[in-house]
């Protein structure tokens, strides 16, 4: 038995290595400077409006590592750096999963008009609600659905009016602004997160968005 342990062990150690020695490599290489940062006039944005550090969430409420990131990493960057004014922190919505990427993005815009808090609750409490990963793709982004997660997390907003601008398609254009700036962006995954013009390679690294945001502060 001896040899065989000692044999796992050292395959174990040399996977290991080639693991953290790829990591490394992607972390040189992967994180993209892009030619400007997308314009965040318009889309909802937390913090400081003066902080030096604008960081742009590009986000699908149909996908499952969007959740992730937002129950995951954004309470980090929120605590470090939002809630202590050093960086703006904006949302664009993505279409990456058709008409329900769709009704979630105008029912937020039309939230977003009516109550700028609201919006966040709202964005947050619509991601919880998503099925479980292996049944994302399920259909459950529906009219009724979202006054049903409006009402529960911003109550105070004018739910008729909301249901009008959803149906109406009031904000339709705000929508089609996001698009755009996904394909001006290159944007191809979700989430994908822009820290001063340059587009993070693993939005889950919360080390190197750290570093980013640090390198834009000036430490
Ligand atoms: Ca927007």
């Amino acid at each position: 038995m001896k040899p065989l342990i000692l044999i796992t062990v050292a395959i174990f150690i040399l996977v290991s290595a080639i693991v953290v020695l790829d990591h490394s490599q992607n972390n040189k290489s992967g994180d993209v400077a892009l030619a400007s940062h997308p314009p965040i006039e318009n889309q909802p944005t937390l913090g400081d409006l003066d902080a030096p550090v604008s960081v742009v969430e590009f986000g699908d409420y149909k996908c499952p590592a969007c959740r992730e990131w937002n129950e995951s990493i954004f309470p980090l960057l929120k605590k470090d750096f939002i809630d202590t004014g050093k960086i703006r922190f904006s949302y664009i919505n993505v279409l990456f999963h058709g008409d329900e990427s769709f009704l979630g993005s105008l029912a937020g815009e039309a939230i977003w008009k009516q109550d700028q808090e609201a919006f966040w609750a709202f964005n947050k409490a619509l991601y919880q609600e998503q099925p479980p990963r292996q049944s994302h793709d399920d259909f459950w982004i529906t009219v009724e659905k979202i006054m049903e997660v409006a009402q529960n997390s911003a109550p105070n907003i004018d739910l008729a009016l909301l249901e009008e601008d959803i149906i109406n398609m009031t904000y339709q254009d705000a929508v089609l602004l996001d698009d755009q700036l996904v394909d001006q962006f290159k944007v191809n995954q979700t989430p994908s997160i822009i820290i001063n013009g340059t587009m993070v390679e693993n939005p889950f690294d919360y080390d190197k968005i750290k570093e980013l945001i640090e390198g834009g502060l000036g430490n």
